[in-house]
């Protein structure tokens, strides 16, 4: 019988097909990514190069799903013969409150950016956090606890999960934004408890949140390192950046969790100010070789998602 070819794109209308759909395609699709958008993303490429490293006769694909079919999309799951799938953009958060358990990072973040299926069980965990980390050691030969960290967009997803790392680790100071102000002062109350004891010297505080407002962000941007972009501000190109290009100086490092094949404006905007910048790519790595430990019990083929990646 003739080889059926992967589909750019599926959705949930494919999932409720499934059979038919992907009856024929070989190897199977048994793993892949819920977003919206999510044509952007690179985890298939970066995932079905691991899968050829270890020789797992299965790949993984993109699905389009939108807010509201990410429920029953995740119902569907639990019947279809997947192993797991990554969540991105908006489903982090939502998804949390459709698994059937999860594991510490997840409960600790409230956020889920792998799923792994198990006996029609969904279980939940965020490997953003500990990707992240991962990231700006490589990217910066640097670590979270000798920084002090702005998070634009701290009451996402991606943002919950950063702020929850930099807790963990102890980092010097860290300063929430978030366009919504009630979400980066709730997650501020949860952390509290980590930044009660003295480190940094001067008159500010070690923990803050701030609206998205650039008279806020210039006040505390004079005793922050290491800027971190956790919006979806820059996956378009028309985007304004998060933080005004004018803000930043020569002392900031700016890490943009956005990636794409060229620099972000973002990125871009550090470079021209002097500073240091990245863009989410190590980040995108490591979370997924993250990802691929849970769903395979096995260390992941890095060198093989790397090579894929760039
Ligand atoms: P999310 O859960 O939807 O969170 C979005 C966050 O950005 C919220 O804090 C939201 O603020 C804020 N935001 C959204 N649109 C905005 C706008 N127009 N202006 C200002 N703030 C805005 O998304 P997510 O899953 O955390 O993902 C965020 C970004 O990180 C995406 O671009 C994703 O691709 C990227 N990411 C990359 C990696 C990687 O490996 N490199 C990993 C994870 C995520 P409100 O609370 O006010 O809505």
């Amino acid at each position: 019988m003739e080889k059926k070819q992967t589909t750019d794109r599926y959705t949930l209308a494919d999932l409720e097909n499934w059979d038919e759909i992907a009856r024929d395609v070989d190897p199977p699709i048994r793993l892949g990514v819920f977003g919206d958008p999510v044509a952007h993303s690179r985890s298939p490429q970066m995932q079905n190069a691991a899968l050829r490293a270890c020789e797992i006769d299965m790949q993984y694909a993109r699905f389009h799903i939108r807010p509201n079919e990410l429920r029953s999309a995740l119902l569907l799951l639990r019947r279809l013969d997947f192993v797991g799938i990554n969540l991105t953009v908006p489903h982090k958060i939502a998804a949390f409150t459709h698994v059937d358990e999860a594991d510490e990072s997840a409960n600790r973040t409230g956020a889920i950016n792998t799923i792994s299926v198990r006996d029609k069980k969904l279980r939940g965990f965020d490997t953003d956090g500990e990707g992240f980390l991962r990231a700006i050691r490589t990217e910066f030969s640097i670590d979270l606890r000798d920084l002090r960290v702005m998070i634009i967009g701290a009451g996402g997803g991606t943002g919950h999960a950063i702020a929850w790392q930099c807790a963990l680790e102890n980092c010097e100071r860290l300063v929430l934004v978030n366009r919504t102000l009630k979400k980066a002062n709730a997650l501020a109350e949860q952390l509290r408890p980590f930044f009660s004891g003295p480190r940094v010297l001067g008159p500010m505080m070690r923990l803050e949140s701030v609206g998205l407002d650039e008279s806020a962000m210039r006040i505390q941007l004079a005793d922050i390192d290491l800027i971190v972009n956790a919006t979806p501000l820059g996956m378009n190109p028309s985007d304004p950046t998060p933080v005004p290009a004018r803000l930043l100086a020569p002392h900031h490092i700016v890490f943009d969790c956005v990636y794409g094949s060229s620099k972000t404006a973002l990125v871009r905007a550090a470079n021209e100010a002097g500073a240091r910048g990245a863009n989410g790519l190590s980040m995108l790595l490591h979370q997924g070789a993250l990802s691929f430990s849970i769903w395979f019990d096995r260390e992941a083929p890095i060198e093989a998602m790397r090579s894929a990646l760039l």
